[in-house]
């Protein structure tokens, strides 16, 4: 295959996405397979011989959409989305056709400036004060993971990378339960270690108690431990929580602690003015994380940090041998120094698009429709003899269920194999609950209200 041919399936592609994109409405949502229906239709060893690309076309569009799960489906509630608006699309289209790896500066200049643009753009559009400056990682987990190796190096005075852990102080970081597990995740490979993220108990509202907060620390420092940093959450995953992220900044920033805020999902909603006050006092945040890729439509992978000062982090993650120095320009930004990998894609590219694409009036349109509709089907459900609500909304996501978890886990099983909606569960105050977020970039109050259709339909 050369250049010529990539120009003729490139045409093909472009129409089947059409097509396929079109259809979602008529399939499953969810793959309806059972684990290995896929490998086994494929050779267990590569081709010797080069296969001719008609051939491998077809077998794509015979063996590969049915065993998708359609995250772009208008029908799409589980987890939270990713999606892909179409001009994310064609901007990656083009990415890939330059197919750059924009690791310094030099390796493509555009790479590096439409990111320090964007990052502008996207602090003007939380509502965020010109400190901010920020860059795109692949995914929030890195960027959590960032955070929290700099807060290590920060309270080890960045000894911990040239010396390693042991002999160190135990370090501590704290966080509620309601934080997702990318948290623990980047505690456990920091080599902080999972028994020393502190889980500070949540109050009535779901957010960390700041008082137990401060005690917390107290204490640590009291038994010789390092207090280290505080994560935040600004919408967890599980039922949406917010901690109350001025309160706890306060008390974080009096024990001299930086403060990391985890908004994957509901970052994008403060496009919103309206919502900014569910994260009041984000503007004393040292770091936070949102995800574009989840609710703003710049697809998997976008998720952008935002910090108030990167020098702690670029002196933690960057490092400069002489094979990646750029000769008489050293006032550029190289943003491998800010972030875990040395290669990065233009991610960029796909928010300049999108921005420019819907606007930021557009882009709100849809968060504002997505939460409206979600309020609306929480009123709906309730009326339903038999359904309770379990968690009501906080932004688009609720959750529901049946008297018991046999039952919930029953309705949801049914409601996942009848396939017209796709939805999924989690543990909130011990019960088994049905979760509900609605965000997908194309649906419309008619998908959103076929849950309540189908919850009827599929009652025991
Ligand atoms: N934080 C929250 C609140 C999330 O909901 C998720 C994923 O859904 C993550 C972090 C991790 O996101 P990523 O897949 O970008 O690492």
């Amino acid at each position: 295959m050369n250049h010529d041919d990539l120009r003729h399936w490139s045409k093909q592609a472009a129409d089947w996405a059409h097509d396929y994109h079109a259809s979602l409405r008529d399939l499953p949502v969810r793959a309806p397979l059972v684990p290995g229906a896929i490998a086994s239709q494929l050779p267990s060893s590569p081709p010797e011989t080069a296969e001719d690309m008609a051939q491998i076309w077809a077998d794509f569009e015979r063996i590969i959409p049915p065993g998708m799960t359609h995250w772009q489906h208008p029908r799409f509630f589980a987890y939270f989305p990713a999606n892909a608006a179409p001009a994310s699309m064609l901007a990656e289209q083009l990415a890939n056709a330059m197919a750059a790896q924009g690791m310094i500066w030099q390796t493509s200049p555009a790479v590096t400036e439409v990111e320090q643009v964007m990052i502008q753009w996207l602090r003007q559009s939380l509502g965020l004060p010109e400190e901010f400056s920020g860059t795109i990682h692949d995914s929030a987990t890195t960027a959590t993971l960032s955070a929290v190796l700099t807060m290590r190096e920060v309270a080890l005075n960045f000894m911990g990378n040239l010396k390693g852990l042991s002999g160190a102080p135990r370090l501590r970081i704290y966080a509620s339960a309601q934080t997702h597990s990318s948290v623990d995740k980047s505690i456990r490979i920091s080599g902080i270690g999972q028994d020393n993220l502190v889980k500070v108990a949540t109050d009535e509202t779901l957010s960390m108690d700041p008082q137990l907060l401060e005690a917390a620390i107290t204490l640590d420092r009291a038994n010789g431990d390092l207090p280290a940093g505080v994560i935040l959450c600004a919408g967890g995953t599980s039922v949406g929580a917010f901690d109350r992220i001025k309160d706890c900044i306060d008390v974080a920033h009096a024990a001299g602690l930086p403060v990391h805020v985890d908004a994957a999902w509901a970052g994008s909603a403060m496009i919103c003015p309206e919502f900014r006050a569910l994260w009041s006092g984000i503007e004393a945040a040292d770091s936070l994380v949102f995800n574009p890729h989840k609710w703003l439509g710049a697809q998997f992978d976008c998720a952008v940090q935002l910090l108030q000062n990167p020098t702690p982090q670029v002196k933690t993650l960057g490092l400069r041998p002489s094979y990646l120095e750029t000769a008489g320009k050293e006032e550029v930004v190289n943003f491998n120094e800010w972030t875990v990998p040395l290669g990065r894609r233009f991610r960029a590219l796909k928010l300049w698009f999108v921005l420019r694409a819907y606007g930021l009036e557009g882009l709100r349109t849809r968060i504002r429709n997505h939460v409206t509709w979600a309020q609306d089907l929480c009123e709906t459900l309730r009326r339903v003899p038999g359904v309770q609500i379990t968690s009501s909304p906080r932004l688009s996501l609720f959750t529901f269920a049946l008297a018991d978890d046999t039952a919930t886990e029953r309705l949801l099983t049914a409601i996942n194999d009848d396939g017209r909606v796709y939805l999924t569960q989690t543990r909130h105050n011990g019960a088994y609950v049905i979760r509900v977020q609605v965000g997908q970039f194309d649906c419309t109050k008619a998908d959103v209200d076929m849950i309540a259709t189908v919850v009827k339909d599929l009652m025991p």
